[in-house]
């Protein structure tokens, strides 16, 4: 595995000795992993998927999906889509060489994929034979007041499930390619923004499905997980439920922290700093998980999943997982990993050895 060098690296090597939690990246892009491998990062926490529609060669392909009519015509659209996402899912896997690689499937806001000019129109109606009027339409239909709280993360798989059967045969696929190269990779299927356990059933079934469908197909297979983010109040009090679908948890601090407190993380910075500075909440929770609330949820969920699956595997990807004190605060909760962005990797990394050293 690349290392850093020097005093540094002699300290990561120290620290490592004493850490118990592994420490994971937030990454989707080869530079971010190279990166991440490179701090020392021992496998994917997050690799959020959204950011790879918005390439110019496939957001026409995106939008025609989202505004199609119905399933047959999102599968059209899906159709262009899965060569492209099978090649970014095995470079990442090449990557890591052998690492875990969570891939949690789609989840925007689904505004952000909607046209934004009349142009954007045109390149759909164009590629999918509709006019322009009736996508037009459509995309009235699907307008929505709130995203954030709205048709995202599984909520879009349940409702359009062909984006989620894409994804992950476009994982399995991959991760088939580069298995026949050498090193297998270690897929962990995440989905997103799951409220109850019957929400993560169904995606289940969906995955394992395709599952059989690919390795039928290629006749051979490869071990993989399933598992969910906890990152919605009520999914953290359901989890003894969800955990009965799910090989592991990973907390998604940043919608748990918004949706806990009520407070969008995209506005908080307005008005958050003069809170902290009057001492109405301790410190800003968008920075340190051992706020009130949300720290208390996670341990809550903790508890209540190891209670249905003992050996359930747990770990946070929310920004708190490169934030020391919350790193402290995972340890306590016993949490198995911290992920976080590639540069945080290594603060990461030394932070965990100091909860440890605390903790013993
Ligand atoms: C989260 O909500 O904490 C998370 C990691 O997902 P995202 O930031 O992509 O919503
Ligand atoms: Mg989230």
């Amino acid at each position: 595995q690349p290392e850093l060098s020097g005093d540094f690296g002699a300290l990561m090597g120290w620290a490592d000795e004493f850490r118990r939690m592994n420490v994971r990246t937030n990454a989707e892009t080869p530079a971010d992993c190279r990166a991440a491998r490179e701090f020392g990062a021992e496998g994917i926490g997050l690799c959020r998927t959204e950011h790879m529609f918005f390439d110019s060669g496939r957001i026409t392909s995106v939008r025609q999906m989202i505004l199609a009519e119905d399933a047959s015509g999102r599968r059209e659209a899906l159709a262009k889509l899965l060569p492209e996402q099978r090649s970014d899912f095995s470079e990442i896997f090449r990557i890591m060489a052998g690492l875990p690689v969570t891939i949690r499937l789609l989840d925007p806001p689904l505004h952000e994929f909607m046209p934004q000019r009349e142009s954007d129109y045109d390149d759909v109606a164009a590629a999918s034979g509709t006019s322009v009027d009736r996508l037009k339409r459509r995309a009235t239909e699907l307008h929505e007041f709130n995203p954030m709280l709205g048709h995202r993360g599984v909520r879009l798989g349940i409702t359009y499930p062909e984006i989620y059967e894409m994804q992950a045969r476009a994982i399995f696929e991959a991760a088939l390619d580069v298995a026949a190269e050498g090193e297998a990779p270690l897929p962990e299927i995440m989905v997103p923004l799951v409220m109850g356990a019957p929400e993560l059933a169904r995606m289940r079934a969906l995955i394992e499905r395709v599952a059989a469908e690919v390795f039928a197909e290629r006749g051979t297979d490869i071990a993989y997980l399933i598992g969910t983010m906890i990152e919605l109040p009520r999914a953290a009090l359901r989890a003894g439920d969800i955990a009965e679908h799910a090989d592991f948890f990973s907390f998604g601090t940043n919608d748990l922290t918004q949706t806990t407190l009520g407070i969008s993380r995209d506005d908080a910075a307005r008005f958050l700093g003069e809170y902290v500075d009057k001492g109405l909440l301790p410190k800003d929770p968008f920075v340190s998980i051992d706020e009130a609330g949300v720290g208390e949820l996670v341990e809550l969920a903790a508890e209540r999943g190891r209670a249905t699956a003992p050996e359930i595997k747990l770990g946070i990807c929310g920004e708190h997982g490169g934030d020391p004190a919350s790193v402290h605060f995972c340890e306590g909760a016993g949490l198995a990993y911290v992920s976080c962005s590639p540069y945080r990797v290594p603060i990461a990394r030394l932070a965990a050895a100091q909860a440890a050293l605390a903790g013993a």
